[in-house]
């Protein structure tokens, strides 16, 4: 392990970092919001500040994450219009990965898992919204993973790596992520007879292996892809046999959220269990 920095030592060491942490994650959340509104619509993500729907700025005290929603109990205070529930979610949930995040590293190695879920969520979000994955967010966060492994050489990516190594192993594992992702693509359209996959969901694999390595690339494809059956197989089930729906109503489904969710899941450590299946299983084989 690298060694501290002074004020690594002192973060690290003060009782009020963890509530600083979900703070801050909350605030990044209410900016994210912002981000997937406006990044679709070619906006500028910092001017102008908010405003109701009704035109009403927003004042900093009605606009505070989390608290100014649950006061407003989710209604604006100018025109009582609904707020919709997704921003309270949105900063909630930023607010309890970044705690999680917390205890995986140094302050450095957090900052840059933190800067990689922002992206991810936003990513997600603006998939679920448009069926679209901004270039300038996949393509950036591609390269913001290459520069993220020379920053902070020694993080998730290999534990005792060199400046090099470390962003030798995050080139691989951006080529090796959107290329395994591609191959899966051309024999999902070959076997479908169309397009399964979009070439957005090969350039955010792209960013998820500049910032995983190949592992959490390989990760990232099938944990996201069993997470997403798990959880869109009961919805599946319902309309098939509720509604007499075509089971081909998943290929509508935008893939990004789920290679995110499982990009986001390796690096909060599902993977070690994952090796202890993997081990037991190996283990265990020559008694089957
Ligand atoms: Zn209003």
């Amino acid at each position: 392990m690298r060694t501290l920095s002074h004020f690594e030592q002192l973060v690290v060491a003060s009782p009020m970092t963890p509530f600083l942490v979900f703070v801050l994650g909350a605030c990044v959340g209410s900016f994210l919001g912002v981000c997937i509104e406006r990044i679709p619509r070619g906006k500028s993500i910092i001017f102008p500040k908010s405003r109701c729907c009704c035109g009403t700025p927003i004042p900093w005290y009605w606009n505070l994450p989390i608290v100014s929603w649950c006061c407003l109990r989710g209604k604006a205070r100018c025109c009582g219009a609904s707020i919709l529930p997704r921003y309270l979610l949105l900063e909630g949930m930023m607010a309890l990965l970044f705690l999680a995040l917390w205890p995986m590293g140094s302050p450095m190695e957090w900052l840059k898992n933190a800067v990689f879920v922002s992206l991810l969520v936003v990513m997600s979000t603006i998939d679920l919204d448009t069926m679209e994955i901004p270039d300038g967010l996949s393509l950036g966060g591609l390269i913001l993973g290459l520069i993220g492994a020379c920053l902070v050489p020694n993080a998730l990516l290999l534990p005792h790596a060199g400046v090099w190594t470390s962003f030798v192993a995050a080139f691989r594992g951006a080529l090796m992520g959107s290329a395994l992702l591609l191959w899966i693509a051309i024999l999902g359209e070959k076997l479908c007879g169309r397009e399964a996959l979009g070439f957005g969901d090969i350039k955010l694999m792209g960013c998820i292996g500049a910032f995983l390595g190949t592992q959490g690339a390989v990760f990232a494809i099938f944990g996201g892809s069993f997470l997403g059956m798990l959880l869109l197989l009961p919805y599946l089930l319902y309309s098939h046999y509720r509604h007499g729906k075509s089971w081909t109503l998943v290929t509508q489904i935008p893939f990004g959220p789920f290679l995110s969710l499982g990009a986001i899941s390796y690096l909060l450590g599902a993977h070690r269990l994952m090796d202890f299946y993997l081990r037991t299983f190996i283990h265990m084989r020559p008694f089957i």
